[in-house]
């Protein structure tokens, strides 16, 4: 029986049901015929147009990202900007394109999980858990699989994230243990206040100054900033050897990709002069 874009929909929604996405999301098929056969799927962080033409090279039917594409409202997609552009390619070669955004966040595991895994964390459960079932939810807290500086944390993170030039900040004693550690992939500062109350250090980005500050000055607890991208690419892998399994017990193949093409939008990091 081949695969179709609707079965592998069908599977990734078990795992990342829509019904956990935030009430703002936009998550689930954005172009691509449901009924469409396909043999060759491509995981990625972003819908851009370097990774539309990684699935053309793979010849790929179908892209899985994690951010929506079309999250804000639209009223083109003529081929003049970078979405209409990306659509219409799609569309031409009649490749799919699916997300899973803040469902694949919240789920168990998802996106999270998946960063605290690579860092080594373990016993996790969710950061903020949620008000309908505490199993899932946004980001992860849990203890390391050993108790290590913050430097040497610090160094782990840089280690095993993928490079890119953002790179990896820091705001703490480094000289200081750390044991439980939160994460969170994608843009974390609005959990802050709870990571402070739980976790030794956060790892997460996106954070902003202000909120950065008033949490340190309050005697909140180390922080790890990291490259957005970097925080939910672990994910990818996951996911995919998920969906290779779930094709396989469904009776049918599919050849499942990971992209490694970096899509931080940060393309150099240049240190002051000391
Ligand atoms: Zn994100």
């Amino acid at each position: 029986m081949p695969a179709t874009v609707g079965h592998i929909i069908g599977l990734l929604e078990d795992r990342y049901p829509p019904a956990l996405a935030e009430d703002w999301d936009a998550v689930g098929l954005v172009c691509g015929d449901p009924n469409a056969t396909i043999s060759r799927v491509l995981f990625a962080v972003d819908p851009v147009r370097d990774v539309v033409d990684e699935a053309l090279v793979l010849q790929a039917d179908l892209i899985v990202t994690h951010h929506p594409l079309l999250l804000r409202g639209v009223h083109s997609v003529a081929p003049v900007t970078h979405k209409g552009t990306v659509l219409h390619t799609l569309i031409t070669h009649g490749i799919a394109l699916y997300c899973a955004h803040t469902n694949a966040d919240h789920a168990s595991p998802g996106v999270s999980d998946a960063l605290a895994d690579v860092l080594g964390i373990g016993d996790v459960v969710p950061l903020v858990p949620s008000a309908h079932d505490p199993r899932v939810g946004t980001g992860r807290v849990g203890r390391l699989d050993e108790t290590l500086t913050l430097e040497a944390f610090v160094d782990r993170v840089a280690e095993r994230l993928p490079v890119t030039h953002h790179g990896v900040r820091v705001s703490g004693d480094l000289e200081r243990l750390v044991e439980t550690v939160a994460v969170c992939g994608g843009s974390g500062d609005a959990f802050l206040d709870v990571a402070a109350q739980v976790a030794d250090v956060y790892v997460t980005s996106d954070l902003r100054h202000h909120r950065a500050q008033d949490h340190l000055v309050d005697g909140g607890c180390s922080l790890i900033d990291v490259a957005h991208w970097a925080s939910e690419w672990p994910w990818l892998p996951v996911a995919a050897g998920a969906l290779q399994h779930d094709v396989q017990v469904l009776g049918t193949t599919v050849e499942v990709h990971v992209s490694t093409i970096v899509t931080d939008p940060w393309t150099l990091h240049r240190g002051s002069p000391s």
